[in-house]
């Protein structure tokens, strides 16, 4: 059995990323929200583009106030807004009205805003001497041109959009979204689809619906297959199909030691190679890690509870790498948080809590979903709705008393 640790870095190191130049394609900006960039963007401008004004106030040279007696100068009559077109140019011991984005005048090197000033007649009364360049955006203080905007490797989010816009970029090459086939197995197993009252001993295939929205959330593409039956002739037929036209595989259920657990088996028969059966996790202990060549293949276990941190422990780590993210998106965000209730653990195994995390007056709080001495079930789903947060009891672990601190992962 692996260690959550040791089966985060076999699984890390079994994905090749996609390759920049085959595995992308080039969106309008406005498509490429959540997407991984897959080139460094290259500004072809300064930022800011000129010396501008931050604030609302009066441009002056600083080394003009060293010959004054008294902190006045003369207001010239121009006044310079943002966007003005006219260059302005200052002469000695004057100011000129600015508002905030105005280009600087030539021959100013420093803005104090209007509040920390007097009008008096045509002249301007300083409170107090500003600091030199006081509220003043220099040319290519935030970045030069020719330097990297943003770098390849980063998930585009609203400030990278803005970033690039501003830098004139319409378009983007981002890595494409890989594709993850899903395989259900089981006897038991019903499409939602079906419109078939349930037989005793049926239950519908929900994994096939939580597991695409996982994949969807991660930024892949789901490709569902349905659920097969415990045959190993059709359960081959499908991993085939399956490895054929995805990035990544994952089936669940089969992979336990019961005798209808034919997965591994049969991934042996097909030509995979095998790295893990079982981690220490609780739940989620079966999680076969396999290889087709470049296609990775996860067998979960079939209970959806377990299937789901599967998911988030593991494989949207590996998700992310593959897709070409870079390494800040390849482990689950973890915080620490006081707990509400006790917690309780085996120790034997890393367990995995179901609460919600919210914050008190700045301090994140996790309440557990349930009374954990009663007992999580990872066949219960139904307890872990309306969580947003997973407590991590380590191995050896046993006991977290109420108002501790525990790990948390974010879910
Ligand atoms: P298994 O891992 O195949 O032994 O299945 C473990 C448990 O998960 C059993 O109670 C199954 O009925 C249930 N299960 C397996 N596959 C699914 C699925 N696709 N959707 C919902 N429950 C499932
Ligand atoms: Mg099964």
């Amino acid at each position: 059995m692996l260690s959550v640790a040791e089966a985060e870095k076999i699984i890390l190191d079994l994905v090749k990323p996609f390759a920049p130049e085959v595995d992308s394609e080039v969106l309008p900006l406005s498509q490429a929200i959540a997407r991984i960039l897959a080139e460094d963007i290259i500004s072809a401008l300064d930022f800011p583009h000129w010396d501008n004004s931050a604030m609302d106030g009066y441009a002056f040279c600083y080394a003009d106030l060293e010959d004054l007696a008294e902190l006045k100068l003369a207001i010239a009559p121009q006044e310079i807004a943002a966007g003005g077109k006219v260059r302005q140019v200052l002469a000695k011991g004057e100011c000129m009205r600015i508002f905030t984005g105005g280009m600087l005048p030539d021959g100013a090197d420093t803005v104090i805003m209007q509040e920390d000033t007097e009008r008096v007649g045509d002249f301007l009364q300083l409170k107090a001497k500003p600091p030199k360049g006081e509220y003043v955006r220099r040319k290519g203080e935030f970045i030069r041109a020719g330097a990297r905007l943003v770098s390849s490797g980063i998930k585009i989010g609203a400030t990278e959009i803005g970033a690039i816009a501003s830098a004139r970029c319409q378009q983007v090459k981002v890595y494409r979204q890989p594709k993850i086939a899903i395989i259900s197995t089981g006897n038991e197993l019903v499409s939602l689809e079906s419109s078939q009252p349930l037989q005793a001993g049926q239950i519908i295939d929900s994994n096939l619906y939580a597991l695409s929205a996982l994949i969807n959330q991660a930024g892949a593409i789901a490709i569902p297959l349905g659920a097969v039956r415990d045959d190993l002739q059709k359960l081959e037929t499908v991993i085939t199909q399956a490895i054929a036209q995805a990035d990544l595989v994952i089936s669940t259920g089969g992979v336990s030691v019961g005798d209808y657990d034919y997965i591994d088996g049969l991934l042996a028969k097909l030509g995979a190679e095998i790295h893990g059966r079982s981690v220490a996790i609780k739940p989620g202990k079966p999680l076969t890690i396999a290889n087709f060549g470049k296609v990775l293949y996860f067998g979960v276990a079939g209970n959806p509870v377990s299937a789901m941190v599967s998911f988030w422990r593991f494989i949207q780590g590996a998700i992310a790498k593959l897709g070409g993210a870079n390494e800040t998106y390849w482990h689950p965000q973890f915080i620490q948080a006081n707990t509400t209730e006790d917690l309780h653990s085996q120790g034997r195994r890393e367990t995995y809590l179901w609460g919600v995390l919210t914050y008190q007056r700045g301090k994140p709080i996790f309440r557990p979903v349930s009374n954990p001495s009663s007992g999580y079930s990872s066949g219960n789903l139904i307890s872990a709705i309306g969580t947003n947060a997973i407590a991590v009891m380590r191995v050896h672990q046993t006991y977290v008393p109420a108002d501790d601190q525990v790990l948390v992962m974010m879910v």
